[in-house]
C-alpha cells in the first residue's frame, strides 16, 4: 500500500486519453491539474468531442493520438475496446510505451492480447468518474489499485502509480492488484452488492409496502430516498457509525430483521455469481450479449425504467429542484459505478 507515489516518472510523457466519459474526462482534467501533458483521442463527430474541446483539450482521432504517447489510457466503454486496440492501438502504439485500462476485463478475459514490446498495466479509481474530478477539486482523492501485467520497460509499475499520482488517487490510497483480483473483484462488487444487489433491495422493498396498501410515495422515501442518509454514515465511518446515528429501535430491529432479509442463502447465491466471474461465464454471455445487439439488456432495462418506483421517484423528485441541479451537474457520476 502506497501514498507517497509522484507523478515524475511521467513527467516528460505524453499521455493520449482514448474516451471523454465518466472515468475519461475525469482523468483526464485530473492529470492536466497535475501538470502532466494530455491529448485526447475520440472518433469524429463523437458524442463527447465538444465536451474535450470546450474543456480545453487537444481532440484528436484515437490512432493520432496514440502515435505520439508514451502512456495510451484506454477509457472507452469495455465492450468497445477489442475493437478499438485492433484498429488505432496495436498499430500505432510505440515500442516501450504504456497501454493503461482503468478495468481489467479484456485483458484478463483475453479479448486484448497486447503486443510484446509494451508496458501493460492497470489504474483502477474505486468510485465513478465525477468523484474522481470532484475529490481532486477539493484536494482529496479517491483510492485506486493499480496493477502491472507486462512489464517490458522495467518502469511498468512507477508509471502507474505516477498515473494514479496524477488523478489524486495517492491522495487517498493506492493499492497493488493483478488483473485477475481487480477484474472479478469490481464484476462482483457492482453485480451482487452496489448495482445489483441494492436496486433489487430497494425495488422489493418498495413492492412489499405497496402491495400491503401503503402510499407509494411513502415506500419510496421509506426505501429509496433515506438510503442516501445511511450510505454517507457507510462511506464516513463504516457500520459503527449508521449504529450510532440511529435510534435504539432501529438498531435493535437491524439486528432482529437484517439476516432475515439477507441470510446464508443469500450469501450461497452471492458464491454463485462469484463463481461465474470466475469461471468466465458471466464474461461470455455478457460479450455475446453486446455482439447480439444488446436485446436482453435493452429489455432489462426498459423493465426497470417503467418500475413504478420509477414513475412516482420521478414525481417526487421534481418537487425537489435542489437534487435535479445535482442529477445533471454530475451526470456520469448518476448513470454508472463501472
Ligand atoms: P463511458 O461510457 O462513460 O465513456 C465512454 C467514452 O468513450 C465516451 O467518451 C465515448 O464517446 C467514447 N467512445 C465510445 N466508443 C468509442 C470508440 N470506438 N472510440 C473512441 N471513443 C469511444 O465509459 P466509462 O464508464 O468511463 O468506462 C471507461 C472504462 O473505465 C471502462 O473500462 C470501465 O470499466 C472503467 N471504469 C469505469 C468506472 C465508472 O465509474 N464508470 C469506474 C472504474 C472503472
Ligand atoms: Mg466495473
Amino acid at each position: 500500500m502506497s501514498t507517497t507515489a509522484t507523478t515524475d516518472m511521467l513527467a516528460k510523457a505524453r499521455i493520449a486519453v482514448l474516451g471523454y466519459g465518466s472515468q475519461g474526462r475525469a482523468h483526464a482534467l485530473n492529470l492536466k491539474d497535475s501538470g502532466l501533458d494530455v491529448v485526447i483521442g475520440l472518433r469524429p463527430n463523437g458524442p463527447t468531442w465538444s465536451k474535450a474541446v470546450a474543456d480545453g483539450f487537444h481532440v484528436v482521432e484515437p490512432a493520432e493520438a496514440v502515435r505520439d504517447a508514451d502512456l495510451v489510457a484506454v477509457l472507452t466503454p469495455d465492450m468497445v475496446q477489442p475493437t478499438l486496440y485492433k484498429e488505432s492501438i496495436e498499430p500505432n502504439i510505440k515500442a516501450g510505451a504504456a497501454l493503461l485500462f482503468a478495468h481489467g476485463f479484456n485483458v484478463h478475459f483475453k479479448q486484448i492480447e497486447p503486443r510484446s514490446d509494451i508496458d501493460v498495466i492497470l489504474v483502477a479509481p474505486k468510485g465513478p468518474g465525477a468523484l474522481v474530478r470532484s475529490e481532486y477539486e477539493r484536494g482529496r482523492g479517491v483510492p485506486c489499485v493499480y496493477a502491472v501485467h507486462q512489464d517490458k520497460t522495467g518502469h511498468a509499475e512507477d508509471k502507474a502509480k505516477a498515473y494514479a499520482a496524477g488523478i489524486g488517487g495517492a491522495r487517498a490510497m493506492l493499492i497493488k492488484t493483478d488483473f485477475k483480483e481487480e477484474t472479478e473483484t469490481d464484476l462482483f462488487g457492482e453485480q451482487a452488492v452496489l448495482c445489483g444487489g441494492a436496486s433489487e433491495l430497494v425495488i422489493k422493498g418498495f413492492e412489499t409496502l405497496v402491495e400491503a396498501g401503503y402510499q407509494p410515495e411513502i415506500a419510496y422515501y421509506e426505501v429509496l430516498h433515506e438510503l442516501k442518509l445511511i450510505v454517507d454514515l457507510f462511506y464516513e465511518g463504516g457500520i459503527t457509525r449508521m449504529l450510532q446515528f440511529v435510534s435504539e429501535t432501529a438498531q435493535y430491529g437491524d439486528y432482529v430483521s437484517g439476516p432475515r432479509i439477507v441470510d446464508s442463502a443469500t450469501k450461497e447465491r452471492m458464491k454463485g455469481v462469484l463463481t461465474d466471474i470466475q469461471d468466465g461465464t458471466f464474461a461470455r454471455n455478457w460479450i455475446a450479449e453486446y455482439k447480439a445487439g444488446l436485446p436482453n439488456y435493452k429489455k432489462l432495462k426498459q423493465a426497470d425504467l417503467d418500475h413504478p418506483i420509477e414513475q412516482v421517484g420521478a414525481k417526487l423528485r421534481a418537487r425537489m429542484p435542489w437534487l435535479q441541479a445535482g442529477a445533471k451537474a454530475e451526470q456520469p457520476q448518476l448513470k454508472k459505478v463501472g
